[in-house]
């Protein structure tokens, strides 16, 4: 570990000469040491891929780092520049086109009537194979984040017309390695497209891989992975190996995987085992094959959702002994480690990466802004200009919706519970209202509130006709929709994700999604939203790995600050942004480190 240690100072000294080229007159000698330290306790927020699970409140560890001990020195900020970018796309990846309502908590909803027209996405996917009711009984079921949860996964080139089941099939890459499952190897040459239009947003990751070349900070790294299988992550699992790791991975959710993608790193050499449209038996027996295998034991694990911790500790406990820390990404598996920890039974060190700040407010925020009006726009064409909008919550994610439909000459009201918040709307310029009052002249509501039952049926009942309801905030919580599953209303699905709702009278309003994410379900995230995660990830890797003994127990961590900060830095060439630095009399003056970290840790970066 002291040489693995040394060789990530090796590679951030190699860094720092790159940044020197590109930056004249950067004064390296002054980069101070790396002091971990623990991030703002109440962080954590919910999660756009979770139901009914609120965010962890446990405290969050503190690394213990003696002053002057170094972390790993990809730290240092490196302006770079790097190409400009493109946009992808997000999957559908739930359908409820049936007659049955049946909840997520399994009970049966009374079915209203139903008018059926019969959309592509609407077919099931799930069950392409039989599951076996005893092989399932091997594990808890299928987690919730295994069938929602946020990724920018859709297949432009997928073809679904081969139903044989990617397990029943012999494949091998051109180089005749065989150890991957994935639907369709040929389709490598149509993934490997689309990990380059990724490549093109993700300038963090192309410097990592740039400034990382000849020292490897992850050399001898097993990593394990469990997330989305997309292009993003591809880019992701790339960087990973040019920085020295050996991977194998499996998808956590059953319906994004790009199966082009997966054929793309299968024929790079990666071993994945996924495929779009997984069984829940098919799912665990991925995960199995990521793991259980003769000759290979993982080192790292890379979860987002908790399913492949999960299953390590439910089928392989031992392997602990040589795993030196998990990375996860999404607030359920986060949850889960804290559980964890809190009953003494986490037994290597873990790092949160779902609330760092960088990640948090491109989640929240930038990317909400962006994408309310592109689900919107996708579903209903509608036009936004002098419509007017009620948005319930003036947090990061009501903030960012408010921002974007002002900027589109909307007339934008705000519902709040908070005082702040409130004054912040009024300061902002939008009109605080309560629902009531505005309901039946809104045509527009969006609830982003992290509530439950925001939008009730007495004010679906008093919206005016053609209005159009949505969410953006905690899964299908904040409008009651099962309100609206009475025999006397009836449901037309108009479009996917789109259901006209019908009174009596005739009056009919739109709602989107079925009250469910609108974005994760009906628009893309950016490419450069991932981004950040996937850098997030891949620096907590490299931290965790490298790490000293000592400085991470068997806990759940933040990210360091300074990481954190280091993740926003590695993204600022896109834009050309010049970043200040401090004198040395302003560091002493402010009683800062010239390279950070700029921040306490209760600093909310509003
Ligand atoms: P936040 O806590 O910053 O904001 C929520 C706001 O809603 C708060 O200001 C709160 O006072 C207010 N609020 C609570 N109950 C209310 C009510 N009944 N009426 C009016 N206002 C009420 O949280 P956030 O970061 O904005 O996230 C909000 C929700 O969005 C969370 O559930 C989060 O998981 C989800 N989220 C969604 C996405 C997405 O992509 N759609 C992304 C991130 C987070």
């Amino acid at each position: 570990s002291v040489h693995l240690t040394m060789s990530v100072q090796v590679v951030a000294a190699k860094m720092a000469e790159v940044e020197l080229k590109d930056v004249p007159g950067k004064d390296l000698a002054a980069e101070s040491p790396v002091t971990p330290m623990s991030e703002g306790k109440n962080l954590a927020k919910n999660d756009p891929h979770e139901a009914g699970s609120s965010a962890a409140a446990s405290p969050t560890a503190e690394p213990s780092v003696k002053a002057g001990e170094s972390s790993p020195g990809l730290l240092t900020p490196n302006p770079v520049k790097m190409p400009q970018a493109s946009a992808m796309k997000r999957p559908d990846p739930q359908q409820n086109g049936g007659e049955a309502f049946v909840n997520r908590d399994g009970t049966v909803a009374e079915a209203p009537r139903m008018k059926k027209i019969q959309f592509a996405d609407q077919k099931q996917e799930f069950n392409k194979r039989p599951t076996k009711i005893g092989r399932r009984s091997l594990s808890r079921s299928i987690s919730q984040s295994s069938t929602d949860s946020y990724s920018s996964a859709a297949s432009y080139t997928d073809s679904s017309d081969d139903e044989t089941s990617p397990r029943d099939k012999q494949q091998k890459n051109s180089k005749g390695n065989g150890d991957f499952c994935i639907k369709n190897i040929k389709q490598a040459d149509f993934g490997r497209r689309e990990i380059e239009i990724a490549e093109q947003e993700m300038p963090a990751l192309m410097a990592l891989r740039k400034r990382a070349q000849g020292e490897k900070p992850l050399a001898g790294a097993k990593v394990v992975g469990c997330t989305h299988i997309t292009a993003q992550t591809a880019v992701l699992m790339e960087t990973l190996s040019a920085l020295g790791a050996q991977c194998r991975w499996a998808a956590c959710n059953i319906y994004s995987t790009q199966n082009e993608v997966a054929a793309a790193l299968a024929e790079g050499g990666f071993s994945v085992f996924a495929w779009k449209g997984e069984s829940e038996d098919d799912f665990w027996w991925c995960i199995d094959r990521c793991v259980n295998l003769e000759g290979w034991q993982p080192n790292m694990i890379l979860d987002d959702g908790g399913d492949l911790t999960h299953w390590i500790y439910k089928k392989y406990p031992n392997m602990f002994k040589k795993i030196k820390g998990i990375v996860e990404e999404s607030v359920t598996g986060v949850h889960r480690l804290y559980q964890l920890s809190k009953a003494g039974k986490l037994c290597v060190p873990a790092m949160n990466v779902n609330d760092s700040v960088t990640k948090q407010k491109f989640d929240n925020l930038y990317c909400c802004r962006e994408s309310i009006l592109d689900g919107l726009k996708r579903t209903t064409d509608v036009m936004f200009g002098g419509k007017q909008v009620v948005v319930c919550g003036y947090g990061e994610v009501g903030k960012g919706c408010c921002a974007a439909l002002k900027a589109m000459g909307s007339i934008v009201y705000v519902t709040e519970i908070d005082p702040i918040c409130a004054l912040q709307a009024c300061m902002d310029g939008f009109r605080l209202v309560k629902l009531n009052e505005v309901i039946r002249q809104v045509d527009i509501v969006i609830t982003c509130t992290g509530n439950k039952n925001v939008v009730v049926r007495e004010y679906l009942d008093r919206m005016k006709n053609g209005c159009i309801v949505c969410n953006m905030g905690h899964s299908n919580t904040e409008i009651d929709v099962a309100s609206l599953r009475t025999p006397e209303l009836t449901w037309e699905r108009v479009r996917s994700q789109v259901d006209h709702v019908i009174w009596p009278d005739g009056k009919r309003i739109v709602l989107l999604a079925e009250g469910r994410l609108l974005n994760l379900s009906c628009s893309t995230v950016p490419t450069f939203v991932l981004s950040i995660t996937a850098t997030t990830q891949a620096l907590a890797l490299i931290e965790l790995y490298n790490a000293p003994e000592g400085r991470y127990k068997q806990d759940v961590y933040l990210l360091p600050k300074k990481m954190d900060e280091y993740v926003a830095s590695l993204h600022l060439p896109t834009f050309d942004a010049h970043l200040t630095e401090l004198t040395d009399e302003q560091a002493k003056y402010l009683g800062l480190n010239k390279n950070g970290p700029f921040k306490p840790n209760y600093y909310r970066y509003y």
